[in-house]
């Protein structure tokens, strides 16, 4: 194989070893994002912390309304017993009655807001914990078809790499360093040429540089300096 052959190969084994570095690096980044999993788990407890004031503000509710109604049974039964015979009393006592129902009335009318927030503050809970556990499952599903994934790719790397040594190797350091300049500048180092042109700049190659290429020289495009490849 000539030299520009043994490069345009190793050319090849970098770009495969290119793709495979993303592909991990892919792998790893899908393995690592758990931001909808910590969103979801915040969301939950704050939730929950509200459903837990909600509770507490209905229960502090329930009791206000049951001291009214305590004190409302309390005066009737002295209206009624018939021991409370001062009717100026008994008017005070009857108007402290009507007082007391009103508040009762408007406590009642609070509880009800409050138990329905309770209510509502439970059902986004709840649709909250089911999400929550959907996302756990997918993401540990996504686990173990990921693990396996980027070992592969890990392995596949590994034999890329050895490769790309044993190629690097058959290449001598002055052709090996021409390639690397011009591949870390252009990307690409080596380019086929086809109908006398360079694949690289689509300029067409001299007809003298296009048989040096043909009998084995290395030899770069005059205009894009690519080295070029003819099969
Ligand atoms: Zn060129």
């Amino acid at each position: 194989m000539s030299l520009a052959g043994r490069l345009y190969k190793l050319q090849q084994l970098d770009l495969e070893l290119q793709k495979k570095q993303q592909e991990l690096s892919e792998v790893e980044n899908q393995l690592g994002d758990n931001k909808a999993l910590v969103s979801a788990e915040l969301r939950l407890a704050s939730q929950k912390e509200q459903l837990e004031d909600a509770r507490k503000k209905q229960k502090s509710s329930e009791w206000e309304l049951e001291d009214l109604q305590e004190k409302i049974r309390q005066i009737d039964s002295k209206l009624y017993s018939g021991k409370t015979k001062d009717p100026k009393e008994l008017v005070n006592l009857e108007k402290e009655v009507k007082g007391l129902k009103s508040q009762t009335t408007i406590k009642e009318d609070i509880l009800l807001g409050l138990m329905s927030l309770t209510e509502e503050t439970e059902a986004r809970v709840k649709t909250t914990a089911g999400e929550l556990e959907k996302l756990k499952k997918e993401w540990e599903q996504r686990q173990e078809t990921l693990r396996p994934r980027k070992s592969e790719i890990e392995i596949a790397l590994a034999e890329l790499q050895e490769e790309r040594e044993r190629s690097a190797e058959q290449i001598d350091s002055e052709a090996f360093g021409i390639y690397e300049r011009i591949r870390i500048t252009t990307g690409q180092a080596v380019v086929k040429v086809e109908r006398g042109r360079c694949l690289g700049c689509h300029i067409t190659v001299p007809t003298s540089q296009w048989q040096k290429t043909k009998a084995g020289d290395l030899i770069q495009c005059n205009n894009c300096s690519r080295i070029l490849y003819l099969e």
